[in-house]
């Protein structure tokens, strides 16, 4: 059976995102809308990493749907497919867990993960390194968003010898650590 991943995938995509994330801000002063962040992670991925593959640009666009907003696995499965829907799920962190827990995981997870869920892993890195550096939230101390940073590098660490150029951009993002 084929299945169109055409433009109008990704613009299924991306509507389907926007209608999940339409009541929620980032957390950053500027709050701006939630689905500014996963545009800007399938961006990435699609202009300074060189992917091509829809599934995994139309992940990136979804990659906080799980996470954040009510959507089921089911209902990613059933829109846009198995391939789409394992990488979102390979990047949604289990909420059950404590937070400190959380981040341990994702340490000692991402050397794991799938290739294509480390591609959206790196870029969903990248923009939240951005946002902390550019757009922190307001009650966040300068301790707490260099340690955000510091466990951003970790996470990539594991990471590692996927994408080249968004290592790159990673670490240019990770230079400018807040001091
Ligand atoms: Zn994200």
């Amino acid at each position: 059976m084929s299945r169109d991943t055409g433009p109008g995938f990704l613009l299924r995509s991306l509507l389907f995102a926007a209608e999940k994330h339409r009541d929620q801000r980032r957390k950053g002063v500027d709050a701006s809308p939630y689905i500014n962040h996963p545009i800007a992670v399938a961006e990435i991925l699609a202009n300074t990493g060189g992917v091509k593959d829809s599934c995994v640009l139309a992940a990136a666009l979804l990659h906080d749907t799980i996470e954040d907003t009510q959507t089921t696995r089911e209902e990613l499965e059933s829109n846009f497919g198995p391939e789409v829907a394992a990488i979102v799920l390979e990047v949604t962190d289990d909420k059950s867990l404590p937070k400190s827990r959380r981040k341990q995981h994702q340490i000692e997870h991402a050397p794991h993960l799938s290739v294509n869920a480390k591609l959206v892993k790196l870029g969903d890195k990248i923009c939240n390194l951005r946002d902390v550096a550019n757009s922190p939230p307001v009650d966040w101390s300068l301790e707490r968003r260099r340690d955000y940073f510091e466990w951003a590098r970790q996470v990539v660490e594991g990471i590692r010898g996927t994408n080249g150029a968004l290592e790159k951009v990673f670490d240019d993002a990770y230079a400018k650590m807040p001091r």
